[in-house]
């Protein structure tokens, strides 16, 4: 891990961590919050229901009370009594039943095939006792008991509240109920309702996390862009000011060969000529050994002046760089081999030092190569200016190269290395385009942008 995948590592983790650690907390607020409202919810309903049942049964016990209180207990009374209550239906599922204190049951409104049937035994699906419960409570002084009983407008099992009292002196056992099912719907839409509001902010919290990774990354790629950016800018000056000192260094090799040991050859040359004349003056014949050592000084002075011109062409300096390239070409023809052709397009301007030195020593790498590698026949060398900028293509019809093969290469040359980076010194770019067999074109385009004078 490179040090600045470990600093957004540091910045995202704790970030990541904290919004994990708010939704936890979230989750668990609005849980524990909605079981809260739940049960709240919950207590409201059930006292309200339970006062209704109350209200109910006393209802239900006034229209028998008189009777009761009467102290009448025979049948007929308690006959007109269960009449009173069975009239007394309410909603869809409210009604009143009648037990004995024996678990006989002595009215049922809703279910009438139960009448006359003991269901002390009776227990409901959880295995409670379920008349034993309702007549226990009863003798207890009345209250409400929970348990199962088949609701009719649905004819399901539902859970019921029952408010039950006894009538002990007739030995019964008077009550209602409500089904609770209601309540239990409303209680899971509550839940779902719940849930889906912990998804809701569970997905907000993984949005704003998703956000602040992404501009966590952002920031570090472009730290990273900037980062490259200025290190690239760096590595163009440094091999920039490089090939400017290689520059002057060939300059001034060139001027002292041509200033110093040209000169030093020219005056030997002289001396050698005028003692020759001498000589031919006294009527003296030459020795052929002076007049092989000033053919050997002549050779000398042109290979001193082909070196001075190749370290730093004084044409460049003079008349420009498509002059120095045609010069550049004719001397390649006359070494033979190839043929030469030099065109220029476009409207020729006046180039900075350090863009015509560079593509002239582009054409000098391109042209040895070719002679060192291609076998060509026919060589093109071009220069074309345009708004754009200015291009210059050196191509062969030789054997050609595979580019990538020769870039990975770990015993190549650097010839091309050191074009591509020439180029990219003056802000250009250097292409290579070669297949085995089919020739090879090197092409350096340098922007107009890098064409301004310094
Ligand atoms: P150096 O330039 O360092 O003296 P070099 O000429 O071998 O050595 P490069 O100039 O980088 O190195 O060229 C790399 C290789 O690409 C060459 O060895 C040659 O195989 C191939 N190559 C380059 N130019 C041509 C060309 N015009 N025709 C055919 N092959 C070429
Ligand atoms: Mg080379």
């Amino acid at each position: 891990m490179n040090l600045r995948t470990k600093i957004v590592a540091l910045a995202v983790a704790p970030l990541l961590m904290a919004l994990v650690l708010v939704a936890l907390a979230v989750r668990h607020q609005e849980r524990d919050l909605a079981r809260r409202e739940q049960a709240l919810f919950e207590d409201a309903y059930m006292a309200q229901r339970r006062n209704e049942l109350r209200s109910y049964v006393e209802l239900a016990l006034s229209t028998v009370r008189p009777l009761y209180d009467a102290g009448l207990d025979d049948e007929t009374t308690r006959a007109e009594a269960l009449r009173r209550l069975a009239a007394l239906d309410y909603g869809n599922d409210g009604y009143f039943f009648v037990y004995d204190l024996q678990g006989r049951s002595l009215m049922h409104s809703r279910q009438p095939e139960l009448v006359g049937q003991n269901l002390w035994e009776l227990r409901d699906k959880d295995g409670r006792f379920t008349i034993q419960d309702l007549i226990a409570r009863a003798n207890a002084g009345g209250g409400y008991v929970e348990y199962q009983w088949r609701k009719p407008s649905s004819a399901q099992t539902a859970p019921k509240l029952g408010y039950v009292i006894a009538l002990p002196r007739w030995n019964w056992m008077v009550g209602t109920g409500l089904y609770l099912d209601d309540i239990q719907v409303v209680m899971k839409t509550l839940d779902r309702q719940m849930n889906s509001n912990v998804a809701t902010t569970m997905l907000w919290i993984a949005g704003i996390a998703a956000l602040g990774l992404g501009v966590v990354s952002a920031g570090g790629v472009l730290l990273n862009l900037s980062e490259h950016r200025v290190a690239e800018g760096k590595l163009r000056l440094l091999a920039r000011q490089v090939v400017q000192s290689q520059e002057e260094e060939r300059g001034h090799l060139a001027r002292e060969l041509h200033d110093g040991t040209s000169q030093t050859l020219v005056s030997t040359k002289l001396l050698i000529e005028s003692a020759v004349d001498a000589l031919e003056r006294d009527r003296q014949p030459a020795p052929p050994a002076l007049g092989k050592a000033l053919a050997r000084l002549n050779q000398s002075l042109a290979e001193v002046r082909r070196i001075s011109h190749r370290l730093r062409p004084a044409l460049l300096d003079t008349l420009g760089l498509p002059a120095a390239l045609e010069r550049l070409g004719d001397e390649f023809g006359e070494e033979g081999g190839a043929a030469v052709s030099v065109s220029m397009l476009g409207e020729s301007r006046e180039l900075p030092e350090d863009v015509k030195t560079a593509l002239f020593r582009v054409t000098q790498e391109a042209l040895t190569n070719v002679r060192k590698h291609s076998q060509a026949r026919q060589v093109r060398i071009g220069l074309a200016f345009d708004e754009r900028g200015v291009r210059l293509e050196v191509g062969d019809d030789g054997t050609g190269f595979d580019v990538e093969a020769t870039q990975l290469d770990p015993q190549r040359g650097i010839g091309l290395r050191n074009m591509r980076e020439r180029i990219a010194s003056i802000g250009g770019r250097l292409s290579v385009r070669s297949k085995p067999g089919g020739g090879t074109t090197i092409v350096a385009a340098v922007p107009a942008k890098s064409l301004e004078k310094a």
